[in-house]
């Protein structure tokens, strides 16, 4: 089946009552027993399990080609439970370019909890093997990278993994599992801020984990979930639902956009680099045409000069808001270092730009008139 068609059948679940064509959302928090105080279905309170959660619980799962999905409030939630899973004395790799609360999480809470880490540069192999100890359980990876686009080789880095004992996990919120399947690549578990892409609309936040086979590690973190109770509203995982849908097309589009965007400003005189998995100066080449589906939708420029330059560039766009956060149907445009705080990494001519569904002409018009007042 095409990812299309998937997406469709996988939120497609009509309530078999009332034979209405899109179930309702059960916002009930418990669930009522008979005489003989048995439950009707597998329900009984909703923090463990609700209906419409597990519904979509279903769908990323299928998505995904996982045996079991879980939900949560967030992509942090998320991140942090699968953290939880983990026994102090554990060790975890990480990638050096990454979304930045995973290693604030690792940093702020689970290390003083002890948890160990280490950040490599996930393009380095030599580095990621040895910076796999005995106690490493986890190889995080996060590809494309946040915000540098960097292409991690997911089938080299999980048999590395596997070698030492440890699973890979795949942050697989910027490819969507419409453009990349990480478990085709021996990952074990996926994870996503389903407030980006899946949901798709910036109304939501959300987060899941997906896990290849169903077993103890999976219970675990099914216990977790139900015990800590980081778990989205019904209400939220319908929104979340519903934004499945149509994902398939909004990114093919949105990646359309995102090529045209990039070609354009590739080359630019006020335009120091492009980080784009489209262009074919793109350093990762081979394993995006292994590993990827299409280039996506998120890109990032470096203009010429510093923090000033690259704030007034920002500061002419009328078309593209100035605001964090992906994946929804508009375009954003953040600058990147200032979000992260006096910490960051990222360079400081460097803006992230989530590309939307506006049409691709206006959007390059209105970059080329920001670009043009720089010179
Ligand atoms: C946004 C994001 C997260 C965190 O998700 P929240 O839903 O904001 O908690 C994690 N990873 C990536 C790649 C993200 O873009």
């Amino acid at each position: 089946m095409h990812f299309d068609t998937l997406a469709l059948r996988a939120t497609h679940q009509p309530d078999a009552t009332t034979g209405a064509v899109i179930p309702p959302i059960y916002l009930s928090t418990t669930f009522a027993r008979n005489e003989a105080n048995e439950l009707s279905a597998n329900y009984g309170y909703t923090r463990p399990n609700n209906p419409t959660r597990e519904a979509l619980e279903k769908a990323l799962a299928a998505l995904e080609g996982g045996a079991v999905g879980m939900a949560f409030a967030s992509g942090q939630a998320a991140t942090m439970t699968l953290f939880q899973a983990l026994r102090p004395g554990d060790h975890v790799v990480l990638s050096a370019d990454a979304y930045y609360g995973t290693p604030a999480l690792l940093e702020q809470v689970f290390h003083p909890w002890g948890l160990t880490y280490t950040r490599v540069d996930m393009r380095d192999l030599d580095a990621v093997q040895q910076s796999i100890h005995e106690n490493t359980r986890v190889v995080w990876c996060e590809t494309p990278s946040n915000p540098m686009l960097a292409i991690t080789d997911l089938l080299t880095i999980s048999s590395m993994a596997h070698d030492a004992g440890a699973i890979c996990i795949c942050d697989n919120t910027w490819a969507t599992p419409a453009l990349q399947r990480p478990f085709d690549f021996n990952c074990d578990v996926v994870m996503h801020s389903t407030t980006k892409y899946l949901s798709g609309h910036s109304d939501v936040l959300g987060g899941a984990l997906i896990f290849k086979r169903d077993n103890e590690f999976a219970q675990r973190i099914r216990t977790l979930q139900g015990l800590s109770g980081a778990v989205p509203s019904p209400f939220d995982c319908w929104l979340i639902s519903r934004g499945i849908k149509t994902l398939g097309v909004r990114v093919r589009a949105q990646t359309a956009t995102a090529q045209a965007i990039a070609e354009f400003l590739d080359g630019h005189p006020a335009v120091e680099t492009i980080h784009y998995p489209g262009l074919p100066n793109h350093p990762d080449r081979a394993i995006i045409q292994q590993q990827m589906n299409g280039p996506g939708a998120m890109l990032s420029i470096q203009v010429k000069g510093g923090a000033d330059e690259a704030l007034q560039f920002i500061g002419k766009l009328h078309l593209f808001t100035r605001a964090t956060s992906l994946g929804g149907v508009e375009s954003l445009i953040e600058h990147r270092a200032s979000v992260e705080g006096p910490t960051s990494a990222t360079p400081h001519n460097l803006l992230r730009v989530s590309v939307g569904l506006e049409h691709a002409e206006d959007l390059i018009a209105d970059l080329a008139q920001a670009l043009d007042a720089l010179r």
